[in-house]
């Protein structure tokens, strides 16, 4: 097989039977003609499959070592094909830090009564055998965690969840296929919020489970076509164009990070970095030992007498917004924007302070990024 930049760069390029167009094009059909009533050839109904969204799903399966994938309009819908997919009253293990969207979905849907969900500290691998020891149907892993970058083992991880009877599923968004690939660590399946790095221009919304089993393959796909949730046409053609440059934007916005984390580690008035990419990082040596990347996220908390909300205030490179992964830098405070939606004492037990900031590294000249961040320090402690 060829290398990962090459298939990255090459992903959907020259695959138009009808024009030979280099980049394939864009359809946006609703509907695509039967000969007879009765045959259907490879496309019918946009809502069941279109070639934009089966090109994405294609090359982003390759990129992770899976069987197939399938596209959805967001990354939550990607995640909910999952929940789908589980007997009722099936039970769940996922982060006690994961992503507040997933956490929102899984409480609501078990409040409701549909399935049981644990919470564990899964960068403990001990934290996770014991989630599991009823066993359980599904083990959800996200690592790094956002916004504290927890390193968990996807290996160890993974032999304790099949033990118990898991499927196991790791959402990568974080990092994307460039820097980590969970099946070849052990992984049944892998989530993405695509409308992160994989697209990497911040103008889509999209997600993509990736299988390695043709059966659940088959079955999500039935679900996302019974339920209306497949990626859009449009979107569809943005995340493959951001597939042809990820290994490129990962590595540079990686290396930023580093740059920027380190610089930040060396500040008397920043009083935590949390970066795998630093020595010092409890799951350092994890990451690189699992990882090709230390990523493009990275947090902080201020000393005490510095105000956050001024500090990111006063940013000018990095925007107060949102998302992560785009090629222009942005900074959140996830206590009162991306973890909002959890109770406070669930955030207090995934240790998310209301003074921790996160910063999302684009593309941007590195040293103009510290001159940025310098400047906000400074207007934080004199304000
Ligand atoms: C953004 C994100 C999601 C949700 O994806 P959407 O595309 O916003 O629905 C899930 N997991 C992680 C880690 C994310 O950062």
């Amino acid at each position: 097989m060829t290398g990962f930049d090459t298939r990255a760069a090459r992903a959907g390029i020259n695959r138009d039977p009808a024009h030979r167009a280099i980049t394939a094009p864009i359809h946006l059909s609703s509907a695509y003609a039967r000969e007879t009533p009765e045959t259907v050839t490879d496309f019918d109904y946009a809502r069941t499959a279109h070639p934009g969204r089966a090109l994405f799903e294609e090359s982003i399966a390759e990129l992770e070592g899976g069987v197939g994938a399938v596209a959805t309009a967001s990354g939550m819908a990607a995640i909910d094909l999952l929940l789908n997919d589980l007997p009722h009253g099936a039970r769940i293990v996922a982060p006690v830090d994961a992503y507040g969207g997933t956490r929102r979905l899984l409480d609501a849907r078990a409040a409701g009564g549909r399935f049981e969900v644990i919470y564990a500290r899964s960068w403990e691998t001990g934290a996770i055998e014991a989630a599991l020891a009823k066993g359980a149907a599904l083990l959800i892993l996200e690592t790094p965690s956002n916004p504290l970058l927890r390193i968990t083992d996807i290996a160890a991880a993974a032999r304790l969840g099949k033990a118990a009877g898991a499927l196991v599923a790791v959402d990568n968004t974080l990092l994307s296929p460039a820097l980590q690939r969970p099946i070849e660590l052990g992984a049944d399946c892998v989530i993405h919020s695509a409308t992160k790095l994989i697209n990497g221009h911040s103008d889509m919304v999209g997600g993509v489970l990736v299988e390695t089993d043709p059966k659940r393959l088959d079955r999500h796909r039935w679900w996302a076509n019974a339920a209306g949730t497949g990626l859009a046409g449009f979107d569809a053609f943005l995340a493959l164009r951001g597939i042809r440059t990820l290994p490129v934007r990962a590595r540079t916005q990686s290396a930023a990070a580093l740059d920027i984390a380190q610089w930040l580690a060396s500040r008397p008035d920043v009083a935590a970095v949390h970066y795998p990419g630093l020595a010092g990082h409890p799951g350092h040596e994890l990451a690189a030992r699992q990882q090709s990347g230390f990523g493009v996220v990275l947090s902080l908390e201020l000393a005490p007498d510095l105000d956050p909300r001024i500090f990111a205030k006063r940013l000018a490179l990095f925007t107060l917004a949102q998302s992560l992964g785009g090629v222009e830098s942005l900074v959140s405070l996830p206590a009162s924007m991306t973890h909002a939606s959890m109770t406070e004492a669930a955030r207090a037990e995934a240790g998310i302070s209301d003074g921790l900031v996160r910063l999302s590294v684009g593309l941007e000249d590195s040293a103009d990024l510290v001159a940025d961040l310098e400047a906000a320090l400074t207007a934080a402690a004199t304000t």
